[in-house]
């Protein structure tokens, strides 16, 4: 294998690998998906859209009571929030959405739910076209604490897709480590580029750690209004070199 690469060269400053290194492991092979948004062949599917079997009610672990139909689910109001039974931390995200064609209410009241990584940490859904809110509220907005880039919202009714880097926080017993880190695109347009989370999510107050787990389920918010999920996939993140 040596000679696919250099046996004379410096070792990278950080690695243990030499520059172009031959030996070095190959990156591991995935099939991206046929089309844009599809799964590829390394992901792990949180909805495909023909069954709830998936996900458990997020406050008492009861059955999902949201509608499923015609390849999506759609919050039913008040029914609960809803968990994955899956738990993981740091990840890529894949999850489309739409807000009710039939438009209603205003600001925070207009296509209200919310994409929850680790339950913890808002990426707000909410249908923002020609609707302003507070906009660390906002579509996209990483909820009370970081407003999107750019509002790339389409028309109410329509698919949009978020995709999500998610770096977890990491804890060493009561103390902070690494903050958690995030990155967002909807509709292939950067929102977040790595910002640096405060804490999980709050409402009207400023955020701070408090330890939890490694791996949380991924959590879907009801907040009362008719938004509908397809499509939600994730991919492990670890780094190259890791087992
Ligand atoms: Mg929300």
């Amino acid at each position: 294998m040596g000679n696919l690469g250099y046996t004379d060269t410096p070792v990278i400053p950080g690695s243990k690998y030499l520059v172009h290194d031959g030996d070095r492991p190959q990156p591991p092979v995935v099939t991206p998906g046929a089309m844009p948004g599809a799964a590829p062949s390394d992901a792990i599917i949180l909805f495909d859209g023909t069954t709830l079997d998936g996900w458990e009610n997020f406050s008492d672990g009861s059955e999902v009571k949201w509608n499923l139909s015609g390849g999506f689910m759609e919050v039913k109001p008040n029914s609960g929030s809803i968990a994955t039974k899956a738990k993981f931390g740091s990840c890529q995200l894949h999850v489309e959405f739409a807000a009710p064609a039939i438009v209603k209410g205003e600001g925070q009241g207009r296509g209200n739910s919310g994409v929850f990584l680790m339950g913890l940490y808002e990426v707000q859904v909410l249908d923002c076209y020609e609707n302003p809110t507070y906009p660390d509220g906002t579509t996209g907005a990483i909820y009370g604490q970081f407003p999107p880039l750019v509002n790339a919202c389409r028309k109410p009714g329509e698919w949009s897709y978020y995709d999500i880097v998610w770096e977890a926080p990491i804890f060493d017993g009561d103390e902070l480590v690494k903050p958690g880190y995030m990155t967002v695109l909807l509709n292939g347009i950067v929102l977040h580029n790595r910002v640096e989370l405060q804490g999980p999510t709050e409402h009207r107050k400023t955020a701070s750690y408090k330890p939890h787990a490694d791996a949380l389920p991924l959590v879907l918010q009801d907040h009362g209004d008719l938004v509908r999920f397809r499509n939600i996939w994730y991919r492990p993140l670890k780094g190259y070199d890791q087992a």
